[in-house]
């Protein structure tokens, strides 16, 4: 896909972390989240690695996606739980060592408080995260995200909980790289019933071919019996508003096509 600005800048990579994921008995639906919020926003995201509950394990993926990603998000083991690893992962991987933060701890006693719950020692863990850390308030749960502001990459650790990374997702990571990017994405898509890919492929690939500065593609699916294809193409511009107008403009001149094609 082709972004304004391609440096690792506007590279994300997201980490996912958690063996449920990983045996197969929870779906990881995070990743598709971030990968599409951030993608809207103007990033490239180049990579999604799954990984144990582990801290060398995570603090591997992360150090190695720091080379080239400007961003990173890692959802999953904030919690209180004995494999809730990932503020020790981040701390290994950043070299900067673990701290009792206040601001966490506050936090964490804020919503405690809200909740009707006490603070104890497995939740009291929960504040403790790399020194440099800036806590994400959680609107949803308990445990804060971490954000850590490295020279070249930022990296934030949110939930695995969907609805609690979903959350701070909107409220503060978004909000925050919004601020700085200069470029925005929408998506326009539309069905063609009763047609086969490779019908349109020809039309399809010299669009995409005229247009690089859009991500055009066809995906073809079957229904009860019936084939149909959506088509769906990508731009980028200054503004989302922009970048909508484009997105609707270059899908009808593309299903135009592929329609005067198979006459
Ligand atoms: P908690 O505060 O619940 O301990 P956590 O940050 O430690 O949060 P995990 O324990 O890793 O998160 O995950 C909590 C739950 O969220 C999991 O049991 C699972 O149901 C769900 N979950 C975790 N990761 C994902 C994911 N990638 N996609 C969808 N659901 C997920």
């Amino acid at each position: 896909m082709s972004s304004l600005i391609f440096n690792k800048f506007w590279r994300a990579a997201i980490v996912v972390i958690g063996n449920e994921i990983l045996i197969g008995r929870v779906l990881d639906t995070n990743s598709h989240k971030v990968a599409k919020m951030l993608t809207l926003i103007g990033y490239d995201v180049t990579e999604i690695r799954k990984v144990r509950d582990e801290v060398e394990a995570i603090a591997k993926a992360v150090k190695e996606l720091m080379l080239d990603n400007g961003v990173i998000i890692t959802t999953g083991g904030l919690g209180p739980t004995y494999d809730d690893v990932t503020a020790e992962a981040i701390s290994f991987a950043t070299g900067i060592p673990l701290c009792l933060k206040e601001d966490a701890l506050e936090m964490i006693e804020k919503r405690l408080k809200d909740l009707g719950l006490e603070l104890d020692n497995a939740r009291k863990k929960m504040a403790i995260l790399p020194c440099t850390a800036v806590p994400i308030p959680n609107p949803v749960g308990v445990a804060p995200g971490i954000a850590m502001f490295m020279p070249r990459t930022k990296i934030f650790s949110l939930p695995g909980v969907p609805k609690e990374m979903e959350a701070m997702m909107e409220s503060y990571v978004l909000p925050l790289l919004e601020k700085e990017n200069l470029v925005a994405r929408a998506e326009a898509c539309e069905v063609l019933e009763n047609v086969r890919e490779a019908d349109i492929a020809n039309e399809v690939g010299s669009f995409a071919k005229e247009h690089p500065e859009a991500y055009v593609k066809s995906h073809p699916d079957i229904e009860g019996g019936r084939s149909y294809v959506k088509l769906c193409i990508m731009a980028s511009a200054e503004s989302k508003e922009d970048a909508e107008r484009k997105a609707k403009t270059l899908l009808k001149s593309l299903v135009n096509r592929v329609q005067q094609g198979n006459l």
